[in-house]
């Protein structure tokens, strides 16, 4: 069995242990330049030196540590992504709490489970939302309720300004819990992935050497930062490298091609590229300081790739991880450590180890499909008050089960065909979806597919496919059918195909199967 380190493993070990029992933010802050007064953030409207991020989150820390709670007390955050917002969750980490941020698309009744199941001291909403939250929280007990909004304004804000713009970060032990991420949950409960201050400083870390981070570098933060990629990979990254963010509240395609041009560094998921290639006029032109794009959270297609690179000559870095633990894999920076490969998410970062085992954890041979497992100093401890879901989540001798599949393709690059659960079993023959909506996107007219199984009476499950046409381009159902015939076992042919103008994704970018599956089921 292949199990893939990187070279430089033991030593990354090493250098992570340096951060052994420091606070995470104590180790971005070291990368924060000498002169404070360096533009850390900007906003269209506004600019942050660091100096603002240190004395904002250390306000913040004072002002949590005058509340009482206990240590390792939970913080709900459910707000609009603001540089307020960003300084708030360092003011948590100073502080030695705990972050949980919430996704912004969350209305009552999923905010109702978040607050039973993380029963935090302190909730942050905006204030648009207070009324209901505040509801909410009646029924919770003591829970304190402040607001921050995306304008600078809000309770937490004026209870903060009141505080010393100092504070002595707390020692963290490396093993402190630093912020739980709730997982998207598309199949049952959202669960909470506790990562502590050491996975998430190990893996900044890391990809800071990996993706060759510098001072001078620009961020375009467009990212949401309830999340690992805007919150962690990004963040962080800028953070630790003393880097600028230009930072915006969203993806929006005007703003992506004003400040494209004077950024160096761009993170995106994967439809970002996409609609950065729809506008005619986007190419070298904008990228003309740029040094690396990034993609992630989703799949990238290979058109996207190809695409992007004739377009501007630059090869977009497809990299993969999750909520549960940070980074996992990177295409390589260096042309001298190989090229990037469309359709890969190259090689273990350093410091993670990653092996594709079988159903029962054993051995496969090399290039065959199985699941994906991994460990290091990023992987998280477990599943927040979900002792048995953790205990299924880690093999016996400690591998975190991802819960995605792939293989190794001849250059020790992972491909990723999807997550486990998404496999079909149709007639006791296993379909790879992936697979499948690969051969699919190649058919002339088609734009992209998503491949899913539905129950079917006889063979359990059926393939169903639900394609996406390219503009002016008329798909019919049936020709493809015939079409995929000539190409693939009968047994994964779509037994049906639906034409669609979209699929449904998440916020970051990630097509919702279980919307599909349900919408698709036959009748
Ligand atoms: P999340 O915890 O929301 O970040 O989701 C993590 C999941 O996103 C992973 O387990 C993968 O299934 C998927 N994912 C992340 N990055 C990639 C990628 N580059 N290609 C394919 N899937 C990805």
């Amino acid at each position: 069995m292949l199990i893939f380190t990187s070279a430089e493993y033991s030593l990354s070990v090493q250098n992570t242990r340096m951060f052994k029992n420091e606070n995470l933010y104590s180790i971005l802050a070291s990368g924060f330049p000498a002169d404070l007064d360096t533009v850390a953030i900007e906003t269209p409207s506004r600019l942050y030196s660091f100096r603002d991020i240190e004395q904002a989150s250390a306000r913040f820390a004072n002002y949590l540590s005058s509340l009482g709670m206990p240590p390792g007390g939970r913080i709900l955050v459910q707000v609009e992504k603001s540089p307020e917002a960003l300084m708030f969750y360092l003011g948590v980490l100073r502080a030695g709490f705990v972050y949980v941020p919430l996704n912004t698309a969350y209305r009552e009744t999923e905010l109702a489970y978040f607050l039973g199941d993380a029963k935090p001291s302190l909730v942050v909403c905006s204030e648009p939302n207070r009324a209901w939250v505040d509801a909410l929280v009646q029924k919770q007990g003591s829970v304190r309720v402040e607001t921050l909004n995306a304008d600078r304004s809000g309770t937490l804000l004026d209870a903060a300004t009141a505080f010393a713009s100092n504070f002595e970060t707390v020692a963290s032990l490396s093993d402190d819990l630093g912020v739980i991420l709730y997982t998207s949950g598309t199949t049952g409960r959202s669960k909470g992935a506790m990562l502590s201050h050491l996975n998430m400083a190990s893996n900044a870390q890391v990809l800071h050497r990996y993706w060759g981070w510098q001072s001078s570098d620009v961020l375009l933060h467009m990212l949401p930062i309830f999340h690992v990629h805007g919150l962690f990979v990004a963040a962080h990254g800028a953070l630790l490298a003393g880097a600028r963010m230009v930072w915006l509240p969203k993806f929006d395609i005007e703003q992506a091609l004003h400040y494209l041009p004077r950024c160096t560094v761009m993170m995106g998921v994967p439809t970002y590229y996409v609609r950065l290639l729809a506008q005619p006029e986007f190419g070298h032109a904008h990228c003309k300081n740029m040094r690396l794009f990034i993609s992630g959270s989703a799949p990238l297609l290979q058109e996207t790739f190809d695409n992007f690179r004739q377009r501007t000559g630059h090869t977009i870095l497809e990299r993969y991880g999750m909520s549960e633990t940070v980074m996992l894999t990177s295409n390589p920076y260096d042309s001298k450590e190989g090229p990037r490969l469309g359709g890969t998410v190259g090689r273990p970062l350093p410091g993670v180890a990653v092996r594709v085992v079988g159903d029962t954890d054993q051995p496969m041979p090399d290039g065959e499909i199985g699941h994906i497992q991994v460990r290091g100093d990023n992987v998280f401890s477990g599943y927040w008050q979900m002792p048995d879901k953790t205990q299924e989540s880690f093999t016996n001798d400690g591998w975190f089960r991802t819960g995605d599949l792939g293989h190794w393709n001849q250059q020790g690059y992972l491909v990723i065909v999807g997550r486990s659960k998404d496999l079909i079993i149709t007639g006791g023959y296993n379909v790879y979806p992936k697979e499948i909506e690969l051969i699919i996107d190649d058919l002339p007219g088609v734009l992209e597919s998503a491949v899913v199984g539905v129950p079917h009476p006889d063979f359990g499950e059926a393939v169903v496919a639900v394609v996406v046409p390219q503009p002016g381009a008329t798909l019919e159902p049936t020709a493809l059918q015939a079409q995929l015939k000539q190409l693939i076992a009968n047994f994964k042919v779509p037994k049906h195909v639906h034409v669609v103008a979209e699929l449904p994704r998440n916020t970051m970018g990630k097509v919702q199967k279980n919307v599909l599956r349900d919408r698709y089921q036959l009748s």
